[in-house]
């Protein structure tokens, strides 16, 4: 079938929007790039912009945004950027560096290499690191309920990437990342770079980039085979946006889901998603009191029997 030339733009928007974020951190105007608020900035962007590209060349029907979802996913997007991005600077990220000052660590030979390849290091090592942390949370039940709420989502969009339990989404920003001295312009573009990829991957969007990209970056189809009811699809494309490390570990699956969501389908709350990996204590506990509550009930009921046949 003949492809409209709306999809082949498409289909190219991934790989072109990378090509522009990296040509933002490289050449953009310096008082844009320096500025405190650049990054701030720039990634909540580029999930805008997919989620308006969103409103114009839809995937599927069934994934359209509303507004019980866009409130979701907001709660989610801003907790990421404060809460926990707070929590992981101050649990790991200056314990890291002080441990490379104490231990005398240097890794100037970074800051020396070209620009793009410390883009490429940097996408590399936190890749590396989200790969093992997402196989081993589909791999061992204490992990796995803290990823589990990510896997309820019933519906996929290009902000869903940060929904999730509130310890996955500190757990998935760990990094050794602190130990190597990186340009800064070159951690952002990574970051940025990661982002494009990763809200693609989880976008309501019709676009299926070459097979050039689909080979080394995570896209939609790879991710939402992950999302699928299917069990035995959803423990293959670890990858968040290195598809690649999927080819080279033996996880990767060929395919694509329309259906996502896990078990039942039914669409957890954020309250249901907060609590979902003490689940399993709350319910053991509940049902301890209630077994003394019957047994103290029973207890009462054999002792007031004798009194009331006497
Ligand atoms: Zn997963
Ligand atoms: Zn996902």
């Amino acid at each position: 079938m003949q492809k409209s030339i709306k999809d082949r733009v498409f289909n190219l928007l991934p790989p072109a929007m990378i090509a522009m974020v990296l040509a933002f951190w490289a050449f953009g105007p310096k008082a844009l790039v320096d500025h405190p608020w650049a990054f701030t900035i720039t990634s909540p962007l580029i999930v805008i912009a997919v989620l308006l590209l969103e409103r114009v060349s839809e995937r599927h029907a069934g994934w359209r945004m509303n507004r019980q979802e866009f409130f979701t996913d907001l709660y989610y997007s801003v907790l990421s950027a404060t809460v926990i991005f707070w929590l992981t600077q101050k649990l790991a990220e200056d314990p890291l560096k002080a441990a490379k000052v104490a231990l005398g660590i240097k890794t100037d030979w970074v800051m020396q290499m070209p620009w793009l390849a410390q883009v490429m290091l940097a996408i590399f090592l936190l890749e590396f690191g989200q790969y093992w942390m997402h196989r081993l949370m589909h791999n061992w039940t204490p992990f796995w309920l803290t990823h589990a709420p990510h896997h309820h989502i019933t519906q996929l969009n290009a902000a869903k990437g940060a929904v999730g339990n509130p310890i996955e989404l500190f757990l998935i920003s760990l990094s050794v990342l602190a130990l190597f001295d990186f340009n800064d312009t070159a951690l952002f573009a990574a970051f940025n770079v990661m982002g494009v990829i990763a809200v693609f991957a989880h976008a309501n969007v019709r676009s299926d980039p070459p097979i050039w990209y689909s080979f080394f970056f995570t896209t939609i189809r790879h991710h939402s085979l992950h999302h699928s009811t299917d069990y035995l699809s959803t423990r293959c494309n670890y990858g968040n946006s290195l598809i690649l490390l999927d080819r080279i570990f033996g996880t990767y699956k060929e395919g694509e889901g329309v259906l996502v969501g896990q078990d039942d389908r039914r669409r957890l709350s954020i309250r249901e998603q907060t609590l979902f990996p003490f689940q399993p204590m709350i319910d053991r506990y509940k049902t301890r009191r209630a077994a003394s509550r019957t047994g103290g009930e029973l207890a009462a009921n054999d002792q007031s029997e004798p009194a009331a046949t006497a």
